[in-house]
């Protein structure tokens, strides 16, 4: 059995490696869509509350709700950014959708999952008709 629960957040950016208009500094309104699967627990009826959901997800958006988010590499920005004192975070990966992907698997599948959870995906959306998706048998 499978149940998902999505977050929404609005974020900037930019891709330094990127040839066109993704290298200017801009935003998107994410959507990222989260899925756990796993069997259902006898006692509660359920694969996992979405309460344990939110709770595990929703600090991990807050930190990047409305700030820059900057590759280390990137100095000349976080120098900017900084300046202005402006919220930001800096991460070790080009911020893609696909890294951002990589990003919360990680830290969700290193959150304290209960044991009938064998598998958990998410789906980072940049805009209505774009996403990357990626998945983590645990
Ligand atoms: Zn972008």
């Amino acid at each position: 059995m499978k149940i998902a629960k999505s977050f929404r957040w609005e974020m900037a950016h930019r891709l330094q490696c990127h040839k066109g208009k993704c290298f200017n500094l801009h935003g998107h309104s994410y959507k990222m869509e989260v899925e756990f699967e796993g069997s259902v627990d006898s006692n509660t009826g359920m694969v996992l509350d979405y309460f344990v959901v939110k709770d595990i997800v929703a600090p991990l958006v807050k930190k990047l709700d409305h700030s820059v988010i900057i590759w280390e590499k990137d100095k000349i920005l976080i120098e900017k950014i900084s300046a202005l004192n402006s919220a930001h975070v800096i991460v070790p990966f080009e911020s893609t959708a696909e890294n951002l992907v990589g990003y919360f698997l990680e830290k969700i599948s290193k959150s304290n999952l209960p044991k009938n959870i064998i598998k958990v995906k998410v789906r980072v959306c940049e805009t209505e008709n774009t996403y990357a998706e990626d998945e983590m048998v645990l």
